[in-house]
Order: structure tokens, then C-alpha cells, then sequence
């Protein structure tokens, strides 16, 4: 193993991953370049309310944490990925607490949430529900004061192997100006899921899973790309914003209710509200459609005002922008796409099956989280295995490349690069979240990828020394979706087909995508 002779690694996003990766790969001596497509603070990142995962309670361990992360994995994790995440993730905390974000504390406590799918109080969480945005705003802070170089509104177009130098990379400015290759290299992908690719979504518009598109274009694997996670109470109001009410008010024993008032959980799984994610998003969808009302309700009224108000401010101060106080009304909620639980393959040192390639955070698939994402454990995958890209960075160890159970050739011809692309790109969000969503069945996935198909025809750019754009990046990306949730006949953790509504054993394996 290489450690690509000294050259400076090429950090691509400014999320936790990304802007974690940048600090630490400084504070080992190398001298990285931090790029994203928009601002240093535009990111998913900040949006994160609840929290992060981590076991410190008396009564919690990282055994403990391991064993809820397989259990919503739903078969699918890889166990030693997922010990990874749960036994390094105090001493990522204690980096974060290092560069000093502030974590709440109750009594010089740490102060430890519950949330769905986990058995113990861990989920650390900073500013009562803005988490997100207090890590990265430290991290930011600290990124600019170690000097290193950072260039916003800069994206990354192509990857092309270089062989032993690395990864040649192609960056433009706005609206595809100026492209440059820059110098081969080790790049380390931190670009985010690819939930906005959805209609109704949770994530900033920044979330189009352009890296996934284009590492696939330059020969990567990817894995899980199937497994799409909807969070089951997004606030819901014609017109208004998909902002997140996080699962942690229902940690804090909120209920759902339907028009009627009726808790509707009840008696489809013994965690009710707190189970996982998926069917708790699937049970809402169905109640929608069974009352045929556009939302149900989350209530809270039973939380103390004064509480509900300290943990959750920001929700509070949103609400009460539509006049809603949540310690008197119901708040309407509807669900959404939210996570990315695949994406491009990874070792457990972050490395992808491209030579010089690195990913972590969302835009990697690094199998900690099976078929299913446990709650607030997806900054932390950022921590975790953003640490392991850059001590490989410096010191390389050679691992294999997990081996999905089923690889999928896909060929994605070039187009004509004359489409209409604002339509292009609506179109896709309305087929993802139409055909592509909560339930999928096979009619409605093969229907969608033939559209894909087209609108890769009128998206693609005509020649071939030409990078595609963000519009063909997104319909290469909302197909591979489909193409994987197609194959994948069955149901399983995110994954949920009609046509296929049980957890088959054979399917126990991962499913990957290559270009043909
Ligand atoms: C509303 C909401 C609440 C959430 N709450 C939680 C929570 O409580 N706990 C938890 O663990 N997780 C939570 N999540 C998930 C979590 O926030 C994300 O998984 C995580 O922040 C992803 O971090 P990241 O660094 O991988 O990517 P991001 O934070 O999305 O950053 C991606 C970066 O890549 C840049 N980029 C993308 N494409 C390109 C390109 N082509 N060229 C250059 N730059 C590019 C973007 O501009 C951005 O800077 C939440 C998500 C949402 C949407």
C-alpha cells in the first residue's frame, strides 16, 4: 500500500464528514483542500436535530449500542463495520468535545436522549435540538483557524483513476464555469445523501447524491443503493417547509394520533411510536391513506411545557410561526424521504474499490447500518470512519473490499445533452417519491426506470469529453435506486415492496452496482 506519495488529499463536501476529515487529516501533518458546490455552511449537517449516538450512560455499552445498530440493520450490517461505530464512538466524542462543541449537560452530566430503536438514554445533543448545527459550526471555526484551504461554491464533476497517483478530479465554478482537472491525488468523497432527489424530503436542496453518480461513473461499486429511510413526521401544512420534528420528541413521549385521535401504533408493534423508523413511517403512510387525510398528528401535550420548551427550542420556535404551541395542539406531520443508507462501497479504512478513492459519511456505504439506519447514528458513521479515512491517508493498511452477494452491471449510454433540465429534474423527484418511495412494487420500479432511461438520453452530455451535469447526475442516480430496488424482491428494513411484502433468507446478502 501506497500513501499516495505525500499529495494532498482532495476533500470534497463540508459536512461533519467532510469538514471532520480536513481537521484531522491537518492535525496529522498533511495539508488537504476542502471543496463544496455551496457554501462552507450549506450541508445536511446542520440540519440535524436529535442527535448523536453514543454509549456513556452507567447502564449503556458499546455492546449495548452494537446490538441495537444490527437489530435495526435488519440482518444487513456488517458486524465488524457496525463494532467499529459503536466501540470508537466515545473517543470521536471526545474529539468533538476537544474542539468544543458544546453538548448539553444536566447537572455537569452529559445529558443523554432516548430515540427510537435504542434501548438505553445515549443520544448526546448540543443547543436542545440544534446538534447539527453546533457541530458544525465548531468544526467550521476550527477548520478555518488550522488555515486549511477551503473553496466554496467549487463542485466536483468527474473522478478519473489515475492508477498509483490517485484520482484525477474535474471542479467547476457556478453553473459549470471554469472547469480544471486538478493534479491526481487521494479524494475523499463527503458529498452527502441524495434525499432531495425526492419530492417531499427532509434535506437542503444541496442533498442530490451527485457523489454517488460520479463515482459510479468512474468505475466505484456501490452497495445498498435500495435502502432509502423516510422519516415518519416531517411537519406538514400546504405550502410550508418539510422541517423535521425529531424522533426525540417521541423519546420523550409524544404519541401519533389520526384525525380521530385514535394512536394507530398501538398494537402493530410493541415499541408503538418508538419503533423503528420504518415502520412507524410506513404505519403514518398507510393511516393517510386508510382515513385519506393528507397528515397525522403528533401529541405532545402530555410533555411538560417547560421541558418540551428547554429540549426543543428550535421546534418550538418553528411551530410557533404557524401559530401552533405544542404543549396545547397537535402537530400535523406526513413523512419523508430523509436518509441514504447506501452508496459508494467502502472498506472499513474508508477505501473504495477505485485506487486513491476515499468516502465516508452518507455518501458511503460502509455497512453499519444494514437495511436500516438507526437513529442518530449516521453524524457519528461520519466521525468514525471520517478518522479511519485519514490515519489511512497517512498510515495505509490493505483491506478487502466487501463483497456484495449479488453485483449488477449497469450501462448508461451517453445522451444528447439537449433536454429540457429544469423538467428533467422535476420529474425525477415526482418518480422517485411516486414509484420509488415508503411502498414500491415492481410494475411501478421498471416503469420508472424506463423514464429514467429516457431522461438520461435527453440529460447526458452529447460528448464525451464533456462532464455531465447535476441534472444527469441526478437521473443516473434516482435509476440506480430503482435498478437496486428492482432486484432486491423482497422486503427488508427501508426496502419495502408489495409485490414482495416478507424478509426472505435468501436475500440476506448486499447488492451491488457496477457500470457496465
Ligand atoms: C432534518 C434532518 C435531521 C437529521 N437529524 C439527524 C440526527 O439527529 N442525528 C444524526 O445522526 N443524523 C441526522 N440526520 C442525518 C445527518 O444529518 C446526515 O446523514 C449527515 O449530516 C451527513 O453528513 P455528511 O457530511 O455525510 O454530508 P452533508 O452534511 O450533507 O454534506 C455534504 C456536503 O457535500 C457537498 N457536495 C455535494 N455534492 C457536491 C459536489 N458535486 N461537489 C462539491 N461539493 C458537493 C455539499 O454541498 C455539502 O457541503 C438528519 C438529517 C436531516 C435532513
Amino acid at each position: 500500500m501506497r500513501n499516495h506519495g505525500g499529495r494532498a488529499p482532495l476533500v470534497v463536501g463540508t459536512g461533519i464528514a467532510g469538514l471532520y476529515v480536513a481537521l484531522r487529516c491537518r492535525e496529522l501533518g498533511l495539508r488537504p483542500t476542502l471543496v463544496t458546490k455551496s457554501r462552507l455552511d450549506e450541508a445536511t449537517t446542520r440540519y440535524a436535530q436529535g442527535g448523536i449516538a453514543t454509549a456513556l450512560g452507567p447502564d449503556d455499552s458499546p455492546a449495548l449500542h452494537l446490538k441495537d445498530t444490527l437489530r435495526a440493520g435488519a440482518g444487513l450490517c456488517d458486524p465488524a463495520a457496525a463494532k467499529v461505530l459503536a466501540y470508537e464512538a466515545p473517543a470521536r466524542i471526545a474529539d468533538l468535545v476537544r474542539y468544543g462543541v458544546p453538548f448539553d449537560t444536566v447537572e455537569g452530566q452529559v445529558s443523554l436522549g432516548r430515540e427510537a430503536a435504542h434501548s438505553r438514554s445515549r443520544i448526546l445533543h448540543a443547543g436542545g435540538d440544534a446538534t447539527g448545527l453546533s457541530i458544525e459550526e465548531t468544526l467550521k471555526r476550527r477548520v478555518l483557524d488550522a488555515g486549511i484551504e477551503v473553496r466554496e461554491r467549487t463542485a466536483l464533476r468527474s473522478l478519473r483513476s489515475a492508477g498509483s497517483a490517485g484520482v484525477a478530479a474535474v471542479l467547476s465554478g457556478e453553473h459549470g464555469k471554469n472547469a480544471e482537472e486538478v493534479e491526481a491525488g487521494p479524494v475523499v468523497l463527503a458529498t452527502g445523501g441524495a434525499g432531495s432527489l425526492y419530492r417531499q424530503s427532509s434535506n437542503p436542496s444541496v442533498a442530490t447524491g451527485e457523489g454517488v453518480a460520479i463515482a459510479f461513473r468512474a468505475g466505484a461499486q456501490l452497495t445498498d443503493m435500495e435502502f432509502v429511510q423516510f422519516h415518519p413526521t416531517v411537519f406538514w401544512r400546504e405550502g410550508a417547509p418539510r422541517y423535521l420534528i425529531t424522533e426525540a420528541v417521541r423519546g420523550e413521549g409524544a404519541v401519533l394520533r389520526n384525525e380521530a385521535g385514535e394512536r394507530f401504533l398501538l398494537g402493530q408493534h410493541r415499541d408503538a411510536e418508538l419503533a423503528p423508523r420504518d415502520i412507524v413511517a410506513r404505519a403514518v403512510n398507510r393511516e393517510m391513506e386508510r382515513t385519506n387525510h393528507p397528515c397525522v398528528y403528533l401529541d405532545a401535550t402530555a410533555i411538560p411545557r417547560d421541558r418540551f420548551y428547554a429540549r426543543f427550542p428550535s421546534v418550538c420556535r418553528f411551530l410557533a410561526t404557524y401559530g401552533l404551541d405544542p404543549s396545547r395542539d397537535w402537530i400535523p406531520v406526513t413523512p419523508v424521504a430523509h436518509y441514504m443508507v447506501g452508496g459508494v462501497t467502502t472498506d472499513l479504512e474508508g477505501q473504495t474499490s477505485l485506487r486513491g478513492l476515499y468516502a465516508c459519511g452518507e455518501v458511503a456505504s460502509t455497512g453499519v447500518h444494514g437495511a436500516n439506519r438507526l437513529a442518530s447514528n449516521s453524524l457519528l458513521e461520519g466521525l468514525v470512519f471520517g478518522e479511519r479515512v485519514a490515519r489511512q491517508l497517512v498510515h495505509p493498511v490493505a483491506r478487502a473490499l466487501p463483497a456484495p452477494g449479488r453485483t449488477v452491471t449497469v450501462s448508461w449510454p451517453p445522451g444528447s445533452g439537449r433536454g429540457n433540465l429544469a423538467a428533467a429534474f422535476e420529474r425525477v423527484r415526482d418518480l422517485l417519491w411516486e414509484d420509488v418511495g415508503i411502498v414500491r412494487v415492481g410494475s411501478g420500479l421498471r416503469a420508472a426506470l424506463v423514464e429514467f432511461a429516457e431522461l438520461g438520453k435527453s440529460t447526458e452530455p452529447g460528448r464525451s469529453t464533456e462532464p455531465p451535469g447535476p441534472v444527469a447526475n441526478a437521473v443516473l442516480t434516482a435509476s440506480l435506486i430503482a435498478r437496486a430496488a428492482l432486484t432486491r424482491t423482497e422486503s427488508r428494513g427501508a426496502h419495502y415492496r408489495s409485490d414482495f411484502p416478507v424478509r426472505r433468507p435468501r436475500w440476506r446478502i448486499h447488492i451491488g452496482l457496477v457500470k457496465a
